[in-house]
């Protein structure tokens, strides 16, 4: 796609709280606008790329906005499937098994979302396949394996905060979202660090958040095992005393380049058969691996689709950062319409790498008519 061309992203808001049937009449207006069944034929085994919602999580995207995408799916004669892959760190996805119990805890379900669960990195993550990209920081990126061999996908995503990429939306959650648990390592090669030692109070509410028990109390002093650590964050997110840093420049923004590489890789086996819908709803300060869910950063605004996820992103980016800021959340500043709202949270990141780099690599443009739908 060259850099001059301009995506449609379809738009349709919802200021309102809608009721049920409502939201499954707008979701497949939307699918129909975007013409995500031009691509979808007779028996195509169709992934819809879910995040299940970490165990005590409230904001994912619910079985019943799933099963509106999956019935579109099914009246072109597609055989879809809902899917995502395992987590890299500690908690209640980690295993296929563990995985399958907390989509079902959290009601997707055959009955409720009218497809069957299928994790796309096998029981334990390791089933993967290497797909070539040669970019600047890997030659391979490592795919969950049934979502590689899937005919088509139509990629779902809460769109909302996240503390290492800025914001999470459609290139996130093909980019750390598709890959193999092997995968998600290779990302997260970031580690924290503490540069003034007497910061630390030695009272170990890191170590109780650790998703990867890398972190001990040593002579009353955070010491981290880098063998171990998963580079997630949360200790640095936890620490009361603000004692823990990553290395801010170097570090996110080789992070947030390496996703978008994932997401490129995922996009390049997919490109003639993948459509995004974004949900700007509950937008978050955090992503929906957290097993909690804080007061959105603004309001809800409204549902996205594209055949583009980088003009579908930086629609959504747009959109939230022309709305004022939540005081009631956790924002600490840029409040004000048209100032960046993940920044306002979390202001060392640099999200817009996402849809800058993502351009480059040839994924899309962040030129985008919106069309808004009534
Ligand atoms: S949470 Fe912060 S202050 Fe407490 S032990 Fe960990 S690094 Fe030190
Ligand atoms: S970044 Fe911190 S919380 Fe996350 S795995 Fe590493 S040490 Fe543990």
């Amino acid at each position: 796609m060259s850099n001059t061309s301009i995506s449609k992203v379809f738009f349709i808001g919802l200021q309102t709280k809608e009721n049920e049937d409502q939201m499954r009449l707008k979701i497949q207006r939307l699918f129909d606008h975007a013409e995500f069944a031009s691509f979808l034929e007779k028996g195509d085994l169709t992934a819809v790329k879910v995040h299940f919602g970490e165990r005590g999580n409230s904001t994912f995207i619910p079985p019943w906005f799933i099963r509106a995408i999956v019935k579109k799916i099914r009246e072109t004669g597609a055989n879809p499937f809902i899917t995502d892959t395992n987590t890299l760190y500690r908690g209640k996805r980690r295993n296929a098994v563990d995985h399958i119990q907390t989509a079902i805890l959290h009601g997707f379900t055959f009955a409720t979302a009218d497809a069957p669960v299928i994790i796309a990195d096998g029981l334990t993550g390791k089933n993967y396949v290497d797909i070539p990209i040669n970019q600047k920081h890997f030659k391979t990126v490592k795919i969950g394996a049934d979502l590689v061999h899937a005919d088509a996908v139509i990629v779902s995503s809460h769109f909302k905060g996240h503390m290492m990429a800025g914001f999470g939306g459609a290139i996130k959650n093909i980019g750390m979202g598709c890959a193999s648990v092997q995968g998600k390592k290779e990302q997260h090669n970031v580690r924290p660090h503490l540069p003034e030692p007497e910061k630390c109070q030695g009272c170990g509410i890191c170590k109780t958040h650790c998703p990867a028990d890398a972190i001990e109390i040593i002579d009353g002093k955070y010491t981290v095992n880098e063998e171990l650590c998963v580079g997630c964050g949360d200790c640095i997110r936890y620490c009361p005393e603000k004692a823990l840093e990553f290395n801010w420049e170097s570090d996110l923004s080789d992070f947030t380049e390496k996703m978008t590489e994932y997401a490129y890789g995922f996009w390049k086996i997919h490109q003639n058969k993948i459509g995004f819908i974004n949900f700007v709803l509950n937008v978050t300060p955090e992503c929906d691996c957290y097993n909690l869910s804080e007061i959105p950063i603004v309001q809800d605004i409204g549902i996205l689709a594209s055949n583009d996820p980088v003009a579908l992103d930086k629609a959504c980016y747009d959109l939230v950062n022309q709305q004022p800021g939540n005081r009631a959340s956790r924002m600490e500043n840029n409040f004000n319409p048209g100032e960046d709202k993940f920044l306002g949270v979390h202001k060392e990141t640099k999200g817009n790498i996402q849809f800058l780099y993502g351009e480059q690599l040839g994924m899309g443009t962040t030129h985008y008519e919106l069309i808004e739908i009534k």
